[in-house]
This record gives structure tokens, C-alpha cells and sequence, in this order.
């Protein structure tokens, strides 16, 4: 029996060691802090019409900057923040500072209908009144809600039922976009579930183009479903022209990658914005 223990003791703390090693149980007291201490920052990638190259939107994507260790990537801290609880302040931060560059840059570009997309966690879809908070967040910023896309990733919907929440923010007229799609159990029943508009199609398969016949053969099914299902294709990390031409060929509309840009300072995208809306890559 005191073998076992042992033996089980050893199990506990091995998994301790590796899920709460001392730099990550740093970080996460750390990350506790980083919103109050003005450490969180948000960068904007924006979304281009594939032809043409005009602006549609931006994607908000929040930044940590240590005042140590310097930059953390958000697929580190997002999955801390997770665990403690912290990105459901973060997250309703992120969405209201979104929302309100948003109102400014469609005021200078004298109201066009620019969108913003924006990030949600499944941690802040499980809060009890969900969709009452992220709509009085968006209606605070002064933003239309039709003007905002929430990204949910099929991993969510699959950890919870989500219809409720994205049926109550459809009626007041957000649309919902399936993040990373393609990258999980990539369950159909999830399109005919949820009132979701637009698919995003995970960069993994973009970065396949235009030579690997798998990614493309995925490209051109995901296209397929989406054109019978009457919904919007929004392709990620295009980095090539030869990516963009091939998307384009299979008749996928809007994208965003670093080929048009990466995710810049909102500084930088109000000057992008006042010099045009047109990002010819
Ligand atoms: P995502 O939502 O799928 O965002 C797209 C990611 O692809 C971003 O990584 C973006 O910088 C990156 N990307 C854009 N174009 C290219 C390209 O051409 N090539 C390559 N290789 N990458 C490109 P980032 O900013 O590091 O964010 C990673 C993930 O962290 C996001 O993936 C999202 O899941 C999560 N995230 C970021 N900000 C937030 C947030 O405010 N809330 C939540 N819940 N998650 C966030
Ligand atoms: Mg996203
Ligand atoms: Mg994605
Ligand atoms: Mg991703």
C-alpha cells in the first residue's frame, strides 16, 4: 500500500511539475495583474477583400508585454488566463477597447460599415449572463452590434452548448464567426446548431497552398459547404501571393495574413485607415 502511495504521490507531482512549473505559476499571479498595470496592449490584423485588397475590418488580438520577460504569445497566456479566471476581464476589456476604435475609425472614414472581429473564450461563453454582458460591453463602446463578428473556435461549442449565447447576440444583430475551422472535430452539426455567418479557415491548410493537394482538397470542401450553406469564407495567415491567387481560384473571397499585414498598433491602422482603405499586397 505505501508503495502505491508512493508510486501515486509521484504521478501527482509529476503532472504538478509540468502544469504548474515555477515560471507558469508566475506568470500566473503575474497575468492576474497585467490589465491593472496597463501590460495588456491590443494589435489589429486587418481583413482585406482578396481582390482588390480592400480593407473589410480588422481582427483585435491582445498583447502581453512582461515587464521582465517581455513578450509573452498570446497561445501561452490566453490558456493561463483560462485557468484563473482572468480572461473573463481581459477578454470584456479587449471587446470594449475593440469596439471603440472601432466607432473611431468608422467615424474617420466617415461611417463606413468596418467591422471589428473579436476573440472569445469558452471560459467567458460559460459566465452566467454571457450575452447580456457582451452586448451592454458592445452598446457601452458606442458600437452597432451588426458591426461586430465574435470568433468562437468549434472547440467551444463542443465543450459547452453554446446556441444559446450566440442565438441571443444574433437577435440583437452580432454575427459569430467559426475560428481555426477545420482544426477540431470539425463536427458539420455544428453548422446547422449554431446561426454562425462566417468560417475561417485555420492557417494550417493556407500554408498547405497552392502545392499540397490534402490542404487544398480541404480548402475547396470547406469553400463548398460554405457557398450550399450561404456562408462567408475568411481564409487566415496568407503569407504568399501564390496563396492568395490559389484562394482566389477556388473563388474564397476575404483573408487576412501578413502578405497585407500583420497585426499592427491601432496607431498604425488609424494611419493605414487615413490613408485609404486599400492594402494592395
Ligand atoms: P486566431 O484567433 O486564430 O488569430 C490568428 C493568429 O494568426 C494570430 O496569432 C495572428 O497574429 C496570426 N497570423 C495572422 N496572419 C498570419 C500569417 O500570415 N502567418 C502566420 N504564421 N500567422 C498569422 P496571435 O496574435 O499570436 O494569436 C494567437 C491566438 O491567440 C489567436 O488565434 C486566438 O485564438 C488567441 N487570442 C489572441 N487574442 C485573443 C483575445 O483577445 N481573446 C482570446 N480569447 N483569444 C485571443
Ligand atoms: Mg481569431
Ligand atoms: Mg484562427
Ligand atoms: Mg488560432
Amino acid at each position: 500500500a505505501a508503495k502505491n502511495a508512493g508510486r501515486g504521490r509521484v504521478e501527482v507531482f509529476d503532472e504538478d511539475a509540468s502544469k504548474h512549473s515555477l515560471g507558469r505559476l508566475e506568470l500566473r499571479s503575474d497575468l492576474s495583474q497585467a490589465l491593472a498595470r496597463n501590460e495588456l496592449t491590443i494589435h489589429y490584423q486587418p481583413i482585406v477583400e482578396l481582390d482588390g485588397g480592400q480593407v473589410v475590418g480588422f481582427e483585435a488580438l491582445c498583447r502581453w508585454t512582461h515587464p521582465r520577460r517581455g513578450p509573452i504569445p498570446p497561445d501561452e497566456f490566453i490558456p493561463l488566463a483560462e485557468e484563473t479566471g482572468a480572461i473573463v476581464g481581459i477578454g470584456e476589456w479587449v471587446l470594449g477597447e475593440a469596439c471603440r476604435r472601432l466607432v473611431e475609425w468608422q467615424r474617420l472614414r466617415g461611417n463606413e460599415h468596418l467591422r471589428i472581429s473579436v476573440n472569445l473564450s469558452p471560459v467567458q461563453l460559460a459566465q452566467p449572463d454571457a450575452a447580456a454582458r457582451t452586448l451592454d460591453v458592445i452598446t457601452a463602446a458606442g458600437a452597432v452590434p451588426s458591426d461586430v463578428w465574435l470568433e468562437i473556435t468549434e472547440h467551444s461549442s463542443i465543450r459547452q452548448d453554446v446556441t444559446g449565447f450566440v442565438t441571443a447576440l444574433r437577435a440583437a444583430g452580432v454575427h459569430f464567426a467559426l475560428d481555426d475551422f477545420g482544426m477540431a472535430y470539425s463536427n458539420l452539426s455544428h453548422l446547422k446548431r449554431l446561426p454562425v455567418e462566417i468560417l475561417k479557415i485555420d492557417k494550417s491548410f493556407v500554408a498547405g497552398l497552392p502545392a499540397k493537394d490534402t490542404d487544398r482538397g480541404i480548402v475547396r470542401a470547406v469553400l463548398a459547404i460554405a457557398d450550399s450553406l450561404g456562408l462567408t469564407v475568411v481564409a487566415e495567415g496568407i503569407e504568399s501571393a501564390d496563396q492568395r491567387a490559389e484562394l482566389l481560384a477556388l473563388n474564397c473571397r476575404q483573408g487576412q495574413g501578413y502578405l497585407f499585414s500583420r497585426p499592427i498598433t491601432p496607431e498604425a491602422a488609424t494611419a493605414l485607415l487615413r490613408a485609404g482603405t486599400l492594402i494592395l499586397a
